[in-house]
């Protein structure tokens, strides 16, 4: 059986191959690059693992306190290694990233600190945290204010209001470096280590954190590497590699790392204690694959760009543009559209393909929101995934794929079902 033939047997039509194949032989330099970055981000996590004497013994399951605990000792000392800081938290009890991002300020804030964001409104999940939306626990209850500084409306830092927003109180920097769900640009990691600089400046002793959500591994250096405190970010999603089944990390200044700790377990315990249950073995696993997993889908990310570019719709980050998350945005401007789109990703999962998704009223949110994933790991979005909110202008978030082809088959399979639907021509 030939290419044509496999696809076909998918419901992919030669129409739509061979509309994706001409795009795809455009993008031979762009996807060159990317394999240079996997290269090399393999070559730091290998030495990394090198260095700090990984073995078998580490991939040993721990219960109870999880005294002694080698493999989450060995495996924090290659993160810390991996992405150059001092030291890491890397535990399968941070449950996700905003509880990762939770742990790493309020572990390091004290009442009458002040957060500033100096990129604009944070990740949603992070506005109960802080206490911007008034939840229960917030650390606004703690007496910890909140200021923000948005971006100018060329995406670049308003560094006058930068600097005015910066006082005594001020003792902690959240800045986000991928977009998230929002229409600003994603930061480089040299646009942040540019906005340290500035601040560092004007306040040395402030912590400059950052949410590295969806960042890890884009390019060949991190947040840390252009002086970042403690970078934060989830294992199911870019270091996870799509094995970590949980988990959460914190990487930096070993003061901050301890400071965390203590706020993760209890004060005087830190990272002496929390057992790994058995699964240390993935989450090393799962970190050394993750270079080549994103690689894949930052590829998907730049395929769909092109795809839907050269189609007529508005993509964010559009069809050139650097990249430095794994987030694609398309608009699509009918709810048909968007439903479609996330009819094709949820066909080409290898998990729960017949399940056709459906705009519902999620919880959380002010209009439906339809979902598509077939995922290995409940929730994961280094897997090919995709979500929508049903309401103008109707654009669809997409990211991830464990490897580029399951990507490039998400994304004719959303060709297809625009196509056989009436919605685009080819
Ligand atoms: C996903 C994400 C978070 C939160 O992570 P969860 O694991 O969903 O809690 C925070 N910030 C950014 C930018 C993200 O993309």
């Amino acid at each position: 059986m030939d290419m044509a033939m496999m696809y076909g047997q998918l419901g992919i039509s030669e129409k739509v191959l061979n509309y994706a194949k001409e795009v795809e032989e455009s993008l031979k330099e762009r996807f060159a690059e990317i394999d240079a970055t996997a290269e090399y981000n393999q070559i730091k996590v290998i030495k990394a693992m090198q260095d700090a004497r990984v073995s078998d013994v580490h991939f040993a399951a721990t219960t109870g306190y999880g005294y002694n605990d080698l493999g989450r000792d060995t495996l924090e000392e290659v993160y810390a290694k991996a992405f150059h800081g001092e030291d890491a938290l890397v535990r399968p009890q941070l449950i996700s990233g905003t509880h990762a991002l939770t742990v790493a300020m309020s572990g390091n804030l004290r009442p009458g600190d002040e957060i500033l964001s100096p990129v604009g409104k944070p990740y949603d999940t992070l506005e109960e945290v802080i206490g911007i939306r008034d939840s229960i626990g917030s650390l606004k209850e703690y007496g910890i204010s909140y200021r923000q500084v948005d971006l100018l409306p060329d995406g670049s830092f308003d560094y006058e209001n930068i600097k005015k927003a910066i006082n005594e109180k001020t003792k902690l920097i959240e800045i986000q470096r991928s977009k998230g769900y929002d229409t600003r640009p994603t930061l480089s990691v040299s646009k942040i280590g540019e906005l340290i600089s500035f601040i560092k400046e004007i306040k040395p002793d402030v912590i400059c954190m950052v949410d590295n959500c969806y960042g890890e591994f884009v390019e060949t250096i991190e947040p840390t590497d252009v002086g970042a405190d403690m970078i934060v970010g989830s294992l199911i999603k870019n270091p996870g590699g799509g094995l970590a089944p949980i988990g959460g990390y914190i990487v930096g200044r070993k003061d901050c790392i301890e400071r965390a700790a203590y706020r993760l377990t209890a004060p005087g315990l830190g990272k002496e204690v929390g057992a790994t249950l058995g699964v240390s073995q993935s989450l090393y696993q799962g970190l050394f694959l993750s270079p080549t997993v994103v690689a894949g889908a930052v590829k998907g990310a730049i395929f769909a760009a092109n795809v839907y570019e050269k189609l007529g719709f508005a993509v964010v980050p559009n069809s050139t543009e650097s990249r430095h998350d794994i987030i694609q945005a398309i608009t699509f401007g009918t709810a048909e559209g968007v439903i479609k789109f996330c009819e094709g990703i949820q066909a080409a999962a290898p998990v729960d393909s017949y399940v056709v998704p459906e705009p519902w009223a999620m919880p959380g949110y002010d209009s439906d929101v339809i979902m598509a994933a077939g995922a290995f790991v409940q929730g994961s979005s280094i897997e090919l995934s995709a979500d929508a909110p049903i309401k103008p202008p109707y654009a669809v978030y997409f990211q991830g794929g464990l490897t580029w082809y399951h990507a490039k088959l998400g994304i004719l399979m959303s060709l297809q079902k625009l196509l056989d639907a009436g919605l685009i021509t080819l």
